[in-house]
């Protein structure tokens, strides 16, 4: 099942969605518009050098 952004439509980046499976946005459209990335990061307890590995690694 492929997972679309729901404001830009683009395929969200599949480590994104493994790291946020609840996830509506693409990472960009998630900078753009700020809070759940934030917020989903502190709720599943990701410790930040991982969170920093991930938007390395979902940026292309
Ligand atoms: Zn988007």
């Amino acid at each position: 099942m492929q997972h679309l952004c729901e404001i830009c439509g683009k395929a969200i980046q599949p480590g994104r969605i493994k790291a946020l499976p609840g996830t509506k946005r693409c990472i960009d459209c998630a900078r753009k518009q700020g809070s759940d990335y934030v917020i989903r990061r502190i709720a599943t307890g990701m410790d930040i050098d991982t969170y920093k590995d991930l938007l390395g690694a979902t940026r292309s």
